[in-house]
């Protein structure tokens, strides 16, 4: 059996990419200018399924993607993985919990729609609060098609302890409001309420630092609900930043960050693959403003520059994709403090020993749809999109949040 590791490889290499320190990435393509008005979505009917020999497979919790389960015979059960609309970009979220009245081991087949295919190692865990990788030696990815993993086998044993399953660590929800309360609980960070989701939902904004708001920093993450592991040096980065440590406290002096961690709390709360409840991916949003996170979002800041003659200086959107890599802005324009970004990536990355980090600089000179382009074009913040890699481990995603922090208040002391 191969290890999940060669297959994703194999499977990155099939695509078109590389994984070849040699040969770096080039990420995606150019993004499209798509139109961003809502579009319907399929809503997961929530329950619980007995799928017989009493096993149960459950998809009533937040975060929870779960579109059918069936028993195949003895020794496998199906579970269906389908998006919340289509076309959409292939990043199949799944998460749902498994229990049965006498313990068990069988297989799970992961199946999914026509152009679906598997794409997250399967973490587990047995309160739905930590979860860890699975042994690889039960998880199989036996067919791929087209390059692509189209079926994945993960064997469990069930006990009528729950045990959860899930594409990344469910960190987007409860994770995500214990740690905003948690933050808040020190004198210099601030909870603004900017706006509500389509479903009702708080769009919040943190004020980190006591400074006047002459130069000001945004850093948001989590537009696209399974991007888990850029969320983790999201917090790395604002943790370092809020230290109780002499740096940390002079630069909280002298400038503001403003932190919107939960960009998509709708597609989150209910396990999307990519959209908001609009239907819409929130960063292709960042020219029409038809959906409310952005849209919130922009007019706040928009606010605060009219309000105090403030300026932001720099943002920071965190994502996941494939592997780790840096968009940033094209390196002949120029912001409100030219060269911060290329700097700040170059002595960051220095301090991991033999990383060598992939920066993709935007090769147009025009505006596009994506929230770094907003933040870099109206605002003229130096900017960046901070791409983690699925499975970049975490201890490196960590140093990479707090490096990037440290260096970041170096720069700007
Ligand atoms: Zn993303």
């Amino acid at each position: 059996m191969k290890s999940f590791n060669s297959i994703l490889a194999a499977m990155l290499v099939l695509a078109g990419f590389s994984c070849k320190s040699t040969t770096k990435w080039e990420g995606q393509g150019p993004i499209q200018i798509i139109p961003t008005e809502s579009r319907a979505i399929e809503k997961q009917v929530k329950q619980t399924y007995f799928v017989g020999d009493q096993v149960y497979f459950s998809n009533e919790f937040e975060g929870a993607r779960l579109n059918g389960a069936e028993k195949v015979n003895d020794t496998l059960y199906r579970v269906l993985i389908l998006p919340e609309n289509e076309p959409i970009n292939p990043s199949p979220w799944y998460a749902f919990k498994v229990w049965s009245e006498r313990a068990q081991t069988f297989w799970i087949e992961f199946t999914y729609s026509e152009n679906g295919f598997h794409r997250y190692f399967p973490k587990i865990s047995n309160d739905g609060n930590q979860f860890s990788n699975v042994d690889s030696l039960n998880f199989m990815l036996p067919k791929v098609q087209e390059g692509r993993p189209k079926e994945a086998y993960l064997k469990v044993t069930s006990s009528p302890d729950t045990l959860w399953i899930a594409a990344q660590d469910l960190v987007g929800t409860v994770d995500a409001e214990t740690w905003k309360d948690k933050l808040a609980e020190q004198s210099f960070v601030e909870r603004i309420e900017i706006g509500k989701s389509t479903e009702g939902r708080k769009l919040e904004v943190l004020k980190i630092g006591e400074a006047d708001d002459r130069e000001m920093l945004m850093v948001i993450s989590m537009q696209h609900p399974p991007e888990v592991t850029g969320y983790l040096a999201m917090k790395s980065f604002v943790e370092t930043i809020c230290e109780d440590s002499p740096e940390s406290r002079a630069f909280r002096k002298k400038y503001n960050l403003y932190l919107m961690p939960q960009m998509n709390p709708d597609g989150v709360a209910n396990g999307h693959w990519r959209h908001n409840a609009g239907g819409i991916d929130t960063n292709r949003d960042w020219v029409n403003f038809n959906q409310p996170e952005p849209k919130a979002l922009a007019a706040f800041m928009e606010k605060k520059v009219a309000d105090t003659g403030g300026e932001f200086v720099f943002a920071a959107d965190f994502h996941s994709t494939w592997e780790d890599i840096f968009y940033t802005i094209n390196e002949d324009l120029e912001g409100n403090m030219p060269g911060l970004i290329p700097k700040l990536i170059k002595r960051s990355s220095k301090r991991i020993p033999g990383y060598d980090p992939n920066i993709r600089p935007t090769e147009t000179n025009e505006r596009s749809v994506t929230s770094n382009s907003y933040f870099f074009f109206v605002h003229g913040a130096e900017s960046m999109t901070f791409e983690v890699g699925d499975n970049t481990p975490r201890d490196l995603i960590k140093q990479k949040g707090e490096y990037t922090a440290r260096e970041l208040m170096r720069l700007l002391k």
